[in-house]
């Protein structure tokens, strides 16, 4: 079977480069019908807050990662990494250290002053500590046995075949009071779920080795091994603090619709011909590794714009409605004191990038109009006057109020009068819907509704 995982550690926040690696396991776990896991890696009590796993359960949520198992919990599981900490100590491929903090630090100052690099001297392996008097009031840490000799080799599904000398590694400490590190428990939880395919950032590809020697020392089958390069801005560099570290809800904040952050994230770092736009059940089922960039992924903020703005258009009104309202209400408005929403969303959503742009454009329809004197004094000279009040007529006498009627209206008006269509535009706009700019003037007309537009009309002739 197939098997997956993501296993984020709680430590931060779940930003673009974990929710890719996430989506990347959802995709082949779901490609060959197989599982997908998720896994909070929570053994740094120090840095990992609760909040942080909120955010990660809420992320998956947002972008509609289902899993199938977890999630799991290290913090759960200490009993059966003791457990496989026995093993390796009886078995001679783990021992006891009682090296001091200090007592290292001076070692590797000592090899940085020979020009070594510094690693682990082995002080304490059992044939180094024969007879050595263990120190008093030091808590020992245990340390895997890593080989001395041979390399470390494995097929990545990205960058190809690696290949690590064993000399490059040291005996890295695989538990401290009991809580056992990173590269012990990623391979002991691994390999009890059965994970058949190890997908995660390339910041790993240094960990992969030395866990590789882990499954051999007992005697785990080793799964595949997937690395992804990082993700980088838009200029190649390091993403930004602004935009690295934030977790994927800012983009929801932010305005973006779940399936286009999915969408676009998918396609950064991965590609399938020049297919752009694709939903999840189309990635699950085209979706490979091997189709993977080893060059790292360049963000490109106005794609994103473009994509989303291609899921809002082809967004379901209602939702869009639901999704927007709370924003409108941030900006003060209120739903009640204007047109239903949803044919509001209907109308601007194919040239809203974002929810957020959305919302501001559609907010002048739940405000109380706020009209600037001067502004309105300018949109009634000239003109203005007379065609806004001869518009009220025509409007009044509508028998029907459709965008085509009031269009009529306009037209009408313009012929009537002889003036350009400004002549019109500018008083309805400025004192009609008191927005700086409006959808097609018709059909804002229309949403408003005839009574309230004859209401401002007489307001602002009076
Ligand atoms: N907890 C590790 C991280 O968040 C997981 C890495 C892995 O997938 O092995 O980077």
């Amino acid at each position: 079977e197939i098997r997956t995982r993501i296993a984020p550690s709680p430590t931060g926040m779940m930003h673009l480069g974990t929710a890719r690696t996430a989506i990347y396991c959802w995709a082949v776990a779901r490609h060959f019908g197989g599982k997908f896991l998720l896994r909070i890696e929570d053994t740094d009590q120090v840095r990992s807050t609760k909040e942080a796993v909120q955010v990660i359960l809420d992320g998956m949520k947002w972008l509609n990662l289902d899993y199938d198992e977890g999630p799991i919990y290290q913090m759960d599981r200490l009993a059966r990494y003791q457990e496989v900490v026995d093993q390796l100590l009886a078995s001679g491929h783990a021992y006891y250290c009682y090296a001091t903090p200090e007592e290292l630090d001076e070692m590797r100052e000592e090899q940085k002053r020979l020009g070594l690099k510094p690693r682990y001297d082995g002080r304490w392996r059992p044939e180094n500590a024969k007879g050595k008097a263990i120190p008093e009031g030091v808590k020992p840490v245990i340390r895997f046995r890593n080989p001395d000799e041979g390399t470390v080799t494995w097929n990545d599904a990205v960058y190809g075949p690696i290949t690590v000398a064993n000399s490059e590694l040291d005996d890295l400490i695989i538990m401290r009071n009991g809580i056992p590190t990173y590269n012990f428990a990623v391979v002991v939880d691994d390999w009890d779920m059965k994970v058949s395919h190890v997908i995660r950032g390339a910041d790993h590809i240094n960990n992969t080795p030395r866990q590789i020697n882990i499954y051999n020392a007992l005697g785990a089958e080793v799964p595949v091994f997937a690395h992804l390069p990082l993700i980088c801005g838009p200029d190649g560099q390091k993403l930004s603090k602004r935009h690295g570290t934030v977790s994927v809800l800012e983009y929801e904040k932010q305005g973006y619709l779940p399936e286009a952050i999915f969408n676009y994230l998918a396609r950064l770092g991965w590609g399938h011909g020049n297919m752009e736009k694709f939903s999840r059940e189309e990635l699950a089922k085209i979706f490979e590794l091997a189709d993977c960039s080893r060059a790292s992924a360049r963000i490109d903020w106005k794609k994103l714009d473009w994509l989303n703005q291609q899921y809002m258009k082809e967004a379901d009104d209602a939702r869009l409605a639901e999704l927007v309202k709370p924003r409108i209400e941030a900006h003060g408005g209120s739903i009640e004191k204007g047109p239903d929403l949803a044919q509001v969303c209907a109308l601007l959503k194919s040239r809203s990038a974002t929810l957020e742009k959305l919302a501001e454009s559609a907010l002048f329809f739940y405000v109380d109009p706020k009209i600037d004197p001067a502004a309105a004094e300018a949109a009634l000279a000239s003109g203005g006057r007379e065609a806004l009040a001869l518009f009220g007529e025509k409007l009044a006498a509508l028998e029907e109020v459709t965008p085509e009627n009031v269009y009529h209206c306009i037209q009408a008006v313009m012929t009537e009068r002889e003036i350009p269509m400004k002549v019109l535009a500018t008083p309805l706009r400025v004192l009609v819907c008191a927005a700086d700019r409006t959808p097609q003037i018709d059909i804002t007309l229309c949403l408003i509704g005839r009574d309230t537009v004859l209401e401002r009309i007489r307001a602002a002739l009076a």
